[in-house]
């Protein structure tokens, strides 16, 4: 059998090691700690002068967090795209709230900014309310159309979320993804495209709010020298551990989207002469994508992207569907959609293909013979 080639898998850098060491050598073992507010530092300094970072213990609990601070709550509605992975929509339900979900334009595949202003539209006329937030998402570190929603937003007075937790990286028209909503979620999950074992960030151009998630993850403790509480709290924050490999990472962020995007030129050079095998690409210089993810549509009369997820994994390969939209997904039946089959027919004919930045030559080469069989 050959060695396992992983979808996305951890890729240290070197220096991940001495941030821990030193964690241990000082004993801040908690959920505070020198490296937590090295690692805020990093990240913002990455992103953007002009936002500030907590560092949380996932991308989930920064969604969730974001939801409180917007007053999202029991019986309340907030737009969701349907295509992504389930922590996107999970903490609506965590807040009582009902997610309304909206499909993809097919060239991000991410929000159709005509399905927001349609949900929106139809959701006032329907409940009499606003929706109190936009879930956007930059799946596989593609950026969304950001001007045209965020001015939909904007007209309609309804704040944004960025999930950016594949998207660590990724730029809009220069600008960092996770720092053009009112906030911004980062996931440092084992397989981003960076980790910090697990973990997540909020992000924020508001320090306030920065300011008050942090108060909020650690259990909304005030100023007394009992425990006192006057908000309800939630145990979110990173450990000063995890924080420590995060730091290390951060100094090779730049090598792995680079890697990544290697990876992706790769993969459309191997198998340019497939035409039945399309990818995600950018839709213009606006647009950088980290890569996070190669990802390809197969739309061949025989070969399905099941029969070459299937083949790779003979030869201990793994590959992925796309994500099974929300409004497909059991747990989320009967939730208001708008929008057509772009997100249906992506989950059918869509797989993402090994892209660790740890990938050898020889790894991706595996992987192209492998698909280059299923079309022989
Ligand atoms: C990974 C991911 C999250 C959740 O992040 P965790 O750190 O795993 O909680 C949220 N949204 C998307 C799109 C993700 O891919």
């Amino acid at each position: 059998m050959n060695p396992k080639i992983w979808l996305s898998s951890p890729h240290m850098g070197g220096q991940e090691f001495e941030y821990v060491k030193e964690a241990f050598d000082t004993n801040w073992i908690a959920p505070l700690g020198p490296n937590v507010n090295g690692f805020e530092k990093d990240i913002a300094i990455a992103l953007s002068e002009n936002v500030e970072v907590a560092a949380l213990s996932a991308g989930t609990a920064a969604l969730h967090l974001a939801l409180v601070q917007l007053d999202v709550g029991y019986g309340d509605e907030v737009i969701c795209q349907s295509m992504t992975f389930s922590a996107s929509a999970n903490p609506i339900k965590y807040q009582g709230a009902r997610p309304i979900f909206v499909d993809s334009e097919p060239d991000t595949w991410n929000m159709d900014p005509r399905a927001l202003e349609d949900a929106i539209r139809d959701r006032i006329l329907l409940t009499g309310q606003r929706p109190k937030a936009i879930i956007v998402v930059h799946l596989y570190g593609m950026p969304a159309n950001m001007d045209e929603i965020v001015t939909i937003a904007r007209r309609h007075h309804i704040p944004v979320i960025e999930d950016a937790a594949e998207a660590l990286g990724s730029r809009y028209k220069g600008i960092a993804a996770g720092t053009m909503g009112n906030f911004g979620v980062l996931s440092f999950n084992g397989n981003k495209v960076i980790t910090a074992s697990g973990g997540g960030a909020l992000v924020s151009r508001d320090g306030d709010a920065i300011q008050h998630t942090r108060f909020l993850a650690t259990r909304a403790r005030d100023a007394a020298p009992h425990y006192q509480h006057s908000h309800i709290g939630y145990n979110y924050r990173m450990s000063n551990v995890c924080a420590g490999i995060g730091r290390g990472q951060m100094a090779v962020l730049a090598d792995r989207v680079a890697q990544r995007r290697a990876n992706n030129q790769y993969y459309r050079d191997a198998l340019r002469d497939i035409e039945e095998i399309t990818f995600l690409t950018e839709p213009s210089s606006d647009y950088f994508s980290n890569c996070w993810l190669t990802t390809v549509v197969v739309e061949h009369p025989k070969v399905t992207r099941e029969d070459i997820r299937l083949h790779l994994e003979k030869d201990n390969i793994e590959s992925r569907p796309l994500w099974k939209p929300m409004h497909l997904q059991p747990v989320f039946d009967g939730a208001p959609y708008y929008g057509g089959q772009v997100a249906e027919q992506l989950f059918n004919k869509g797989l993402c293909l090994p892209s660790g930045s740890n990938l050898s030559e020889s790894d991706l080469e595996r992987v192209t013979a492998g698909v280059r069989q299923c079309f022989e």
